[in-house]
């Protein structure tokens, strides 16, 4: 059976020379970074190297990079260190209906601890509205959190305008960027973004590593307590491998960067383009210009998105609904809802992300097993008679 992956925005494959990158430090470079005889010199150059490439991919300097565990983590650390930092400034936190769990779930545990959050709708393109965002902010904001990419339709935020109003109104602003790096430009210098969290798996690298950026100045309270690793900002012994293989990996993405976008725009557009011409009925979702270049997300109407996912899979074809975390709970997707999408057409929603070795051979198997597999499933559905 064919497998095909269409699915890069869940996770990527780790490249052959990421993997190479990280195997010495499986084995013989086994020091702890931290000690200052032989066996730890090598390590601790080896992690000093890793930073510097994330800051080359951000245009940031190493020392405004934290490793982190994870995207989560980073999100985390960005949300609740800079609300246990200025709470004595305020408690007031403006964020979005469309973002990852990472950030909702975070906000929604400091909302249990005295914080009041705000979280602004999108239109129908997945787009904030920038006079809603600042007429939210109050004297007692404190932080700004909203999403450079959106993992679910790829709909990229106005992050440049955003950040200048929250450096306007002298409000700290986080962005998570997970989607977007390694995938498009991020300018650190062209953009008021205060922390910016990345992950190593979602660009090629290993998973259970990533990075969170805190630019200079922004003082954050740490979530992981320990000893002086990462300048005294997150405890615990580098997961050095980890940190050396996403470090590969950001330096691979900013060499490729642009001969990626081309790629993977002209798959995307071959995928919309052949669905559309194939199959009546189908929706693509989110702004079409602002968007990552490789992410469809496509509404079937009369389709229950979950079983047509089971469908592809049998034919060796991995996609998904919604991200990652929320599949397998029947529950429709927040970032489609709140796009003000019906119930209906967000059970109907399939997103297929693609990737560096995606073929145009690929897609255009996708379109030719697709049809028949929908016009069966539609032709179970009572609706879809009235419809036709
Ligand atoms: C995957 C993802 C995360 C979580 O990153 P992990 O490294 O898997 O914890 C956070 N935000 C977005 C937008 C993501 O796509």
């Amino acid at each position: 059976m064919n497998k095909i992956y269409f699915d890069h925005n869940a996770t990527t494959p780790v490249l052959d020379e990421v993997f190479e990158a990280m195997v010495p430090f499986l084995k013989e470079q086994w020091g702890n970074p931290s000690s200052i005889h032989w066996a730890g010199r090598g390590t601790r150059k080896a992690v000093e190297d890793a930073r510097e490439s994330v800051a080359r991919l951000l245009n940031c300097t190493p020392l405004e990079i934290i490793f982190t565990s994870s995207g989560t983590e980073g999100d985390n650390h960005a949300i609740k260190g800079l609300a246990y930092a200025k709470k004595d400034k305020g408690n007031h936190i403006i964020t979005t209906k469309v973002e990852h769990p990472a950030v909702l779930n975070t906000c929604k545990h400091l909302q249990k601890d005295g914080f009041d959050v705000t979280y602004l709708d999108v239109d129908t393109d997945g787009l904030i509205d920038l006079n809603a965002l600042k007429s939210a902010i109050t004297p007692r904001t404190i932080l700004i959190t909203v999403m450079f990419a959106n993992n679910e339709t790829g709909v990229l935020s106005p992050i440049k305008e955003i950040g200048d109003i929250a450096k306007e109104k002298g409000v700290t602003f986080h962005t998570d960027a997970v989607q977007a790096a390694g995938k498009i430009p991020i300018d650190l210098q062209k953009l008021n973004i205060d922390l910016l969290t990345i992950s190593g798996h979602k660009l090629y690298g290993p998973k259970g590593v990533g990075a969170l950026f805190a630019r200079r100045g922004v003082r954050l309270v740490p979530l992981i307590h320990g000893g002086h690793h990462e300048r005294n900002r997150r405890g615990g012994t580098e997961n050095v491998a980890g940190i050396v293989g996403f470090g590969k990996a950001c330096d691979i993405a900013l060499k490729d960067m642009d001969r990626e976008i081309t790629h993977l725009k002209a798959l995307r557009e071959r995928l919309e383009k052949g669905i559309a011409e194939k199959i009546p009925h189908i929706k693509v979702n989110g702004h079409l210009e602002k968007r990552l270049p490789n992410t469809a997300n496509i509404s079937f109407e009369f389709v229950e998105g979950e079983s047509l996912l089971l469908n592809l899979d049998m034919k060796g074809i991995a996609a998904s609904s919604g991200s990652a975390c929320t599949s397998g709970s029947l529950e429709p997707s927040h970032v489609l809802l709140a796009m003000s999408l019906s119930h209906e057409l967000s059970h109907g929603s399939v997103r297929f992300s693609l990737g560096k070795s995606n073929t145009a051979g690929e897609i255009d198997y996708l379109i030719e097993i697709m049809p028949p597999i929908v016009e069966r499933m539609r032709s179970m559905s009572p609706l879809y008679a009235a419809a036709k």
